[in-house]
């Protein structure tokens, strides 16, 4: 089987030859891209087979991105390295990401319910988007009424006296009759 340099070379309309450049791009939607491109290349396999057994780390090759797979992109993992790199976080970390997120406020909601309904349970059922249950609201409404409560007796409380201050020490001499912190500002 000739080499996948000597395929390359020898055949034309190769996508990663007409258009190089989103191949090895650092942005994993231009990746992306050039992996659908790959589709379309009578090389794919060969190419894939190559990346595989030299354990490319980074592009496209044979309709596959070796930089994301490298990373761990499709995982929490990957999430994090986007994150860390600051890149855009590619389509597929992101829907794990939001699963992962869901999963945890599920997790919550249902640690709630056993207590027949929290604050906190309250919270988690509108970012999940969704009417917060009977109990939740209940939790809810007590702790907005003790807020209310605890605001009214304050503004109920009577206020601190006014001390007097002394008044400040005149200035002599050509300032006479000015206040010493106006002139000192
Ligand atoms: S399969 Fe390989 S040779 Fe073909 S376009 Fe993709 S990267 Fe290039
Ligand atoms: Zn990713
Ligand atoms: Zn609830």
């Amino acid at each position: 089987m000739p080499s996948l340099a000597t395929l390359t070379a020898t055949t034309t309309g190769l996508p990663c030859r007409e258009e190089p450049a989103p191949f090895f791009s650092t942005d994993p939607n231009e990746r992306h891209y050039a992996a659908r491109q790959c589709h379309r290349c009578p090389l794919l396999l060969a190419c894939q087979q190559h990346a595989l057994a030299t354990r490319e780390q980074h592009g496209v090759w044979g309709g596959v991105d070796f930089e994301a797979r490298a990373m761990g992109c499709g995982t929490e993992r990957g999430y994090q390295v986007h994150l860390r790199r600051k890149q855009e976080v590619c389509p597929r970390c992101q829907a794990v990401h939001d699963e992962a997120v869901e999963a945890n406020r599920r997790r919550l909601l249902e640690l709630a319910h056993r207590e027949g309904g929290t604050v906190r349970g309250y919270a988690m059922h509108r970012k999940l988007g969704e009417r917060p249950c009977d109990g939740c609201r209940s939790a809810q409404g007590r702790q907005s009424a003790k807020r209310r409560e605890r605001l009214r007796a304050e503004a109920a409380r009577p206020c601190a006296p006014v001390v007097a201050l002394e008044p400040a020490e005149p200035l002599r001499g050509p300032h006479a009759g000015a206040h010493a912190l106006a002139i000192a500002s």
